[in-house]
């Protein structure tokens, strides 16, 4: 067997290439970097920045820079500075490595959303490989997300994970290590800012901006009336009439109703998903229950909602926002045991 020296040095490194946050998980040390997937670019494409810095510049950009989301609705909307975003994440990365193995370029393995097509896994693909990776494996997003939080995806029995991402809510159903029913959709956290967005508008001739409704959503959203206390915050944002700033006390109860559409998609989705699953698995999933990840498995009163309308447990991960990069690291440490 060839030996190569760059093989044994070089370190691995899992990227969980999520629509709203990129997580890197570099082997032997865990996860080292969790940033927004947001550039920041000029006129000219020339990229400024990347990261949480660009993410600060949303919304709140002079007029000769953009800051773009490049895998904003689940599929690659900008390939070239998704190449920029990769290249940032890896050289990022390699500061979290020993001193010699940053003499080598890693081996990575991305996830990427399951509704990527051929063509564009081989974009993603080359990209990586332009950005400055040695070789390049993908996996499958909802895959990733089970075995980062531990599901039995091995065994012949059915598991399921919902994972509700910024763009996209990617549903799994899992055995043998193997998708066998799956459906996405593109509804996630981004759908629930821009309903919060429009009942602002609607309601209170407000209008504010993505991150103000990312913020109420976080801090009095829900799906359910889960405890009987409810709660309000001040919303600052312009008025629509009179062009001028303005702020107005909203209630939790009204987000929840604001929240209902969006959260529905992701109800029926799980609900199609089921219905085709075949039904041994489907019957697994009495005794197992659904996994749910993602950021938005974080809404207060999901999980109590999908039990409800399915009639299953459901169970939230114990830290919905780094599965799928957890998963990618499980499985570089299982494909070195696997070759060693
Ligand atoms: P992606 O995999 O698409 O990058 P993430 O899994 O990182 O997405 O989740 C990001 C989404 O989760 C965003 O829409 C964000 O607003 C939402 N989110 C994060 N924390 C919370 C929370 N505590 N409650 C509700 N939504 C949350
Ligand atoms: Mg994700």
């Amino acid at each position: 067997m060839k030996f190569k020296l760059s093989e044994f040095f070089s370190s691995d490194v899992g990227i969980d290439l999520g629509t709203a946050n990129c997580l890197v998980y570099v082997k032997d040390r865990g996860i080292v970097l969790s940033e927004p997937s947001v550039v920041a670019i000029k006129n000219n494409n020339e990229v400024i920045r990347v990261g949480i810095e660009a993410k600060r510049m949303l919304g709140r950009c002079p007029m000769e820079i953009k800051a773009i989301r490049p895998m904003k609705d689940g599929a690659i909307a900008d390939i070239a500075v998704t190449e920029e975003m990769l290249r940032y994440f890896i050289n990022k990365a390699k500061t979290f490595m020993k001193p010699y193995q940053r003499l080598f370029k890693p081996t990575v393995l991305i996830a990427v959303p399951s509704g990527l097509t051929e063509v564009q896994i081989r974009a993603v693909q080359d990209s990586a490989l332009h950005a400055g990776a040695a070789k390049v494996k993908t996996i499958e997003e909802p895959m990733a997300s089970a075995i980062g939080v531990g599901l039995p995806v091995e065994e012949p029995t059915g598991s399921m994970i919902v994972d509700i991402g910024g763009g996209t809510t990617e549903v799994a159903v899992i055995s043998l290590s193997g998708i066998v029913e799956k459906r996405s959709c593109s509804v996630g956290g981004d759908e629930m800012d821009s309903a919060i967005i429009q009942h602002m508008k609607r309601v209170y001739n407000l209008l504010i901006g993505e991150r103000t409704a990312e913020d109420i959503k976080i801090r009095i959203g829900s799906a359910y009336q889960v405890a009987d206390i409810e709660e309000s915050m001040e919303v600052k944002g312009r008025d629509l009439v009179s062009g001028l700033p303005k702020s107005i006390l909203v209630s939790s109860q009204e987000i929840r109703i604001a929240l209902q559409e969006p959260i529905a998609s992701i109800v029926d989705t799980v609900r199609s998903t089921l219905e085709h699953c075949p039904p041994e698995l489907a019957s697994d999933l009495i005794g197992r229950g659904i996994m749910l990840a993602g950021g938005g498995a974080l809404i207060r009163g999901l999980a109590n909602l999908i039990s409800e309308e399915m009639n299953l447990p459901v169970f939230v991960a114990e830290d919905p926002l780094k599965a799928v990069a957890e998963g990618t690291g499980k499985v570089l440490q299982g494909m070195n045991d696997m070759e060693s």
